[in-house]
C-alpha cells in the first residue's frame, strides 16, 4: 500500500538547515495498523505529513497503492488525497459553525457529490462511530471524544484506503482514548490501513506494529500482539 525508500527532509532555519528525516525506509501493507512513536521533535508529524501529501520530501521515493508520488501539482495531489487518504488530527480540526453532520458532509462537497447523497453518506458514517443522535449538534456541544469521532467519520466518508492519524488521543483522557482506539480497531478490522502517531505506549500496543523514530531514522520496527481496546473500556 505504502512504500517509501531513503526519504529525507530538511527545514531551513535561518542560515542553517534542520535535517529532520535522514533516510527513512518503510513499507506498509494493506490492512496494517501501525503506531509511529518517538520523542517530541523526532519527525513523526513530518513523516505523516509527507505520507499524507500535505508536505513533500527533499529526497527519496514514495509509492502509494502502486503510484509514484512525485512532482504532483496541487490538483493531482488533491485527487490522490481524496481517493486514498483520510486524516485525523490531535486538535480535531472541526468547523465550529457547522453541525456534526455538516462537518462530515464537507469532503463530499469538494468531490461534487449531490447534497442528498452527501447527507445520507455522512449520516451513515456518523452512525458507524456511534454518533447518529448527535448529527445536528455543533462541536461546542460535544465532548473531546465525540469531536474526535466526528473527525473519524469525516475521514471515513470519502471511503479512503488509508487513514493517517496524528496523536488522535493526545487531547483525550485514558478511558476516552481507549474508546477511540476501539473505533479505530473496528475500522481496521473492516480493512482500512491505519497509521497512528502516538507517544503513549498503551495506545501503541493497541496497534499491530510499532515503529520507533529517533534522530531522523527508524530505530525499531516490530510486529506486536494487538491489545484489544474494548477490554480496557469497561
Ligand atoms: P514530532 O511530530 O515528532 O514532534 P515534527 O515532525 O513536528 O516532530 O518536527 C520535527 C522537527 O522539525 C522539530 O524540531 C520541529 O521544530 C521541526 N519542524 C517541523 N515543521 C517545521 C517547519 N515547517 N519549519 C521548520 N521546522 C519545522
Ligand atoms: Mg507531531
Amino acid at each position: 500500500m505504502i512504500k517509501i525508500a531513503d526519504l529525507h527532509k530538511s527545514y531551513a532555519m535561518g542560515q542553517n538547515s534542520l535535517h529532520v528525516l535522514k533516510g527513512i525506509n518503510f513499507d506498509v501493507a494493506a490492512g496494517e495498523m501501525v503506531a509511529i512513536m518517538g520523542s517530541s521533535g523526532s519527525g513523526k508529524s513530518t513523516l505523516l505529513n509527507i505520507l499524507g501529501m500535505l508536505d513533500v520530501a527533499d529526497q527519496g521515493t514514495y509509492n502509494l497503492d502502486g503510484a509514484t508520488i512525485k512532482d504532483l501539482d496541487e490538483t493531482k495531489a488533491a485527487v490522490y488525497r481524496n481517493k486514498f487518504l483520510g486524516f485525523v488530527f490531535q486538535s480535531f480540526n472541526l468547523i465550529s459553525y457547522k453541525t456534526a453532520l455538516e462537518n462530515v458532509m464537507l469532503p463530499l462537497y469538494y468531490q461534487k457529490v449531490a447534497r442528498k447523497e452527501r447527507i445520507a453518506r455522512a449520516q451513515k458514517f456518523l452512525e458507524q462511530v456511534g454518533l447518529g443522535p448527535w448529527a445536528s449538534h455543533h462541536p461546542n456541544e460535544l465532548s473531546g471524544g465525540q469531536k474526535q469521532r466526528v473527525a473519524i467519520a469525516r475521514a471515513l466518508v470519502s471511503e479512503p484506503k488509508v487513514i493517517l492519524a496524528d496523536e488522535p488521543t493526545g487531547a483525550l483522557d485514558s478511558k476516552t482514548s481507549y474508546e477511540l482506539m476501539d473505533v479505530l480497531q473496528t475500522i481496521n478490522d473492516q480493512g482500512i490501513t491505519l497509521l497512528i502517531v502516538t507517544h503513549e505506549e498503551d495506545i501503541a500496543k493497541m496497534c499491530k506494529r510499532i515503529v520507533h523514530l529517533r534522530d531522523g531514522v527508524i530505530v525499531t520496527d516490530e510486529k506486536v500482539k494487538q491489545v484489544k481496546a474494548i477490554q480496557h473500556v469497561e
